[in-house]
């Protein structure tokens, strides 16, 4: 494969930079990935500090590259929004949940909410919210297990279609999160507009918040806009227990990161956070 990529570089060589070069290679990996099944979710809890208990998962997407290795969204998400790949991607991913989900429920595992990332491309196209449906029904699933995360990108602007597509949902009994709250071309005016179910708080907020005022006084401000709303709070990359004891005092019990667990695959997952729960 080396060598023909090299033949390929001479050819392509005098048009393409060694960067569109690379990506150009990924995305034929991408394509044929999809189509191999190289795919693989992990799953990271979401606790309630409080009472220790398991809330919800989140969905995280990694790929199992037959010669490199796991790789991680970070590396192939991006290019995969860019050559439209990701409309694919999402659709295998909210499948795999609804399958785990069902799993679930034929072995009387008492089910938790999996939320997945929905690319705002993909969340802006008319048919996302009957797609959603779709599956649903497909699986006889309730709304309520399912939960999706956008980005503030993706209800920026304030179309009617948004606002049809939020209500769809709704009806559905899904829950939307904002995901990375507070590192998007933030306005408030969304907020007010669309009953959203709750934020995220991004990781960059939370790292080192017991000795970082501005992040502190930012993550309080964050917190005490979400309660007025009525939403709720999800901190994200609470990694020492210092980060967790500041959110506790500040009345943020929904805690997502490394301190907990960090993503693993099914298997693991189920042993550690699943089996022990009581009916
Ligand atoms: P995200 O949605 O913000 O997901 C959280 C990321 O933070 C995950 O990275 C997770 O592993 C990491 N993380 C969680 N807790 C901690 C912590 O305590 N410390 C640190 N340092 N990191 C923590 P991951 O899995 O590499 O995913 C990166 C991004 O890729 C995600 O960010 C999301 O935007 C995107 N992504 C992942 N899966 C999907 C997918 O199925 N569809 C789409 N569209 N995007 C996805
Ligand atoms: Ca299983
Ligand atoms: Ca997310
Ligand atoms: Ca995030």
């Amino acid at each position: 494969a080396k060598e023909q990529g090299r033949n390929m570089y001479q050819v392509y060589g005098d048009f393409m930079d060694e960067r569109t070069y690379q990506s150009f290679l990924m995305e034929k990996q991408l394509r044929k990935a999809i189509l191999n099944g190289e795919f693989i979710i992990y799953y990271q809890p979401r606790v309630n500090a409080l009472t220790g208990e398991i809330i919800s998962a989140e969905a995280l997407i990694r790929w199992e590259h037959p010669q490199l290795g796991l790789i991680s969204p970070g590396e192939f998400i991006p290019l995969a929004e860019e050559s439209g790949l990701i409309i694919q991607i999402g659709k295998w991913v909210k499948r795999k949940v609804c399958e785990q989900l069902n799993e679930w429920r034929v072995e009387r595992i008492p089910l938790i909410p999996i939320s997945v990332n929905v690319s705002s491309q993909r969340f802006l196209q008319r048919d996302f919210s009957n797609d959603i449906k779709v599956l649903l029904n497909e699986f006889q699933l309730e709304g309520k297990w399912l939960e999706i995360e956008i980005t503030e990108n993706s209800i920026m602007k304030n179309e009617e279609y948004i606002y049809e597509c939020l209500r769809e949902l709704k009806k559905m009994g899904i829950r939307i999160f904002i995901d990375d709250f507070g590192t998007g071309y933030s306005s408030f005016n969304y907020l007010k507009t669309f009953k959203l179910d709750g934020i995220k708080i991004d990781r960059s907020f939370i790292q080192n918040i017991s000795t970082e005022s501005d992040n502190a006084g930012i993550t309080i401000a964050m917190i005490k806009m979400a309660q007025h709303l009525k939403m709720d709070v999800i901190a994200e990359g609470v990694e020492t227990e210092a980060e967790l004891s500041f959110l506790l005092e500040q009345d943020c019990q929904f805690v997502q990161g490394f301190y907990f667990g960090r993503p693993c695959p099914m298997e693991e997952f189920e042993e550690k956070y699943m089996y022990s729960r009581q009916e």
